[in-house]
């Protein structure tokens, strides 16, 4: 990933999980918890595909799907090599600890916290969007994580400042 991409909810490498195990266990709380990452890597287990960036690259605006879509082979290889996060946005089971984003001392998302906190709202109001029962952003933040929302590309080479500032992941404390 270069400098002036925005970083989305990675799972970062666990130290302790060298077969993937606690990973999985990890997934598989969120899935029962029904906690969903709203900027979830393309490949990441459970991922599903619930916008479509619209807008320009300097200023994504992304259109909610009415229809969940699975990340599929054909459908990446449809891009012809533009990066699927670019494009898409991809919700997933959300990993917890294992995320670069995770607050280790209030168990919650700190990407959503900056993106409120520092980046303006773009809408007045929040559209409909397909996974809110279960985004993490929203049960954290709530309407004023909607209003930015549509602005996020998971993956941005030419991000705003302010987006950027946002999306660079603070140290894991946990
Ligand atoms: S923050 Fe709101 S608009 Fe964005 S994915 Fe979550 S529920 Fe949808």
């Amino acid at each position: 990933m270069g400098q002036s991409e925005i970083s989305p909810g990675q799972v970062i490498a666990d130290e302790n999980a060298s077969d993937g195990k606690a990973r999985q266990q990890d997934a598989g709380n969120a899935v029962s918890s029904g906690a969903l990452c709203p900027s979830a890597p393309w490949k990441q287990e459970g991922a599903v595909v619930f916008g479509i960036a619209g807008g320009t690259a300097k200023a994504p605006r992304v259109m909610f799907l009415k229809q969940m879509m699975a990340p599929a082979p054909e459908l990446e290889a449809k891009l012809k090599g533009v990066e699927p996060e670019e494009v898409f946005r991809v919700a997933a089971p959300c990993a917890g600890a294992r995320c670069q984003h995770h607050n280790g001392e209030t168990k919650g998302c700190n990407l959503a916290t900056n993106i409120v906190q520092q980046v303006d709202q773009v809408y007045d109001q929040w559209a409909t969007c397909g996974i809110r029962a279960n985004c993490v952003w929203w049960a954290q933040e709530g309407t004023k994580a909607c209003v930015r929302c549509p602005q996020i590309a998971t993956r941005n080479k030419v991000p705003s400042e302010e987006i950027r500032r946002a999306s660079t992941p603070s140290p894991v404390s946990a």
